[in-house]
């Protein structure tokens, strides 16, 4: 099947899939400009939480990047629904490539046969989970940050994904205050994730051998660097659970073994993800 780009695409909505950490975050950018935003998530719960954190975010979030004040954001767990009409599909759930693989295939069977379908995977390429999609020239990675504090996106082909789809995405993000960079060729990891890899696993290697306590990193790393955030505090935003999946990747695709995985599992165990648990490496997110 070929594929022709969406066409009226200011009036269409756009869908994400996931509204956990970043899935509600994609979304309240995406909200800006008077577009119908859905959030698709196979937990209520988290879908309603992510209507509720837009709407409380939204304000300061038009006020700082402008936009328009109400949006409309709706939440469900019916995907047929979710897609009907969407120019626009963003993949956010759980780092799992089985998930992304099978996730992929049912969006290629069920959106509209112009809908652009992203993945927000932090270290999964697109062409990992294209095997049971048959358009695939409409598939690629859109790869967020932690918006809307970090308004960085990166754009990455995977081989087959339709150049005009690149050109589309790079004019149109900056209209919803994000900021597009396209990744020239496939690389795990993007551009920042890769730089920022070799911080984290560092970071977490002095603190499990017990050479640092995670205080100490990241006041080391914010008077060094003049930084605002230390890698520890940022582990707990990202979500722990989350860095010890995509750890566990990196360590695979390197053959290596994943030596801080015990620090992060001993606080997986306990429940204390980070910021959206209310504990981590910190426990003042209350
Ligand atoms: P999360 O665990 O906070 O949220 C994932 C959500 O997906 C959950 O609410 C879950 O209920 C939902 N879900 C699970 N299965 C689903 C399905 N089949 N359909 C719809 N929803 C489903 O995860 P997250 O931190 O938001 O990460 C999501 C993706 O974004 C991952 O691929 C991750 O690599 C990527 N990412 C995360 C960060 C980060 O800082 N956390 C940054 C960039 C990219």
């Amino acid at each position: 099947m070929t594929f022709t780009l969406p066409a009226n695409i200011a009036g269409r909505p756009i869908t994400v899939l996931g509204g956990g950490t970043l899935g509600r975050r994609i979304a309240l950018m995406l909200s800006l400009q008077g577009a119908e935003v859905r959030i698709f998530d196979t937990n209520v719960a988290v879908a309603q939480a992510a209507v509720n954190y837009i709407a409380a975010e939204r304000p300061a979030a038009v006020e700082e990047f402008g936009g328009v004040p109400a949006g409309r954001i709706t939440a469900g767990d019916n995907l047929p629904s979710a897609l009907s009409d969407a120019w626009l599909v963003i993949e956010a759930v759980p780092e799992k490539l089985e998930l992304k693989q099978k996730i992929f295939a049912d969006l290629d069977r069920l959106a509209a046969p112009d809908t652009v379908l992203a993945s927000n995977s932090s270290s999964f390429a697109s062409s990992e989970f294209i095997g049971g999609v048959g358009t695939p020239e409409r598939v690629l990675n859109m790869h967020f940050y932690m918006p809307p504090a970090v308004r960085s996106v990166e754009l990455m082909s995977s081989g087959r994904t339709e150049p005009a789809i690149l050109d589309l995405l790079m004019g149109e993000l900056p209209k919803y205050a994000l900021a597009p960079h396209l990744v020239r060729k496939e690389s795990t990891g993007f551009i920042f994730n890769r730089v920022w890899a070799a911080i984290k696993r560092e970071s977490l290697l002095v603190v499990a051998e017990g050479v640092a306590d995670p205080e100490d990193v990241d006041a080391l790393f914010l008077d060094v660097f003049k930084s605002n955030t230390g890698p520890f505090r940022f582990m707990d935003q990202v979500g722990l659970d989350v860095v010890l999946d995509i750890e566990n990747h990196y360590c695979q695709l390197a053959g290596m073994e994943n030596k801080s995985a015990p620090l992060l599992q001993r606080y997986i165990d306990k429940g204390w993800l980070g910021v959206k648990s209310g504990r981590g490496f910190y426990s003042d997110y209350a």
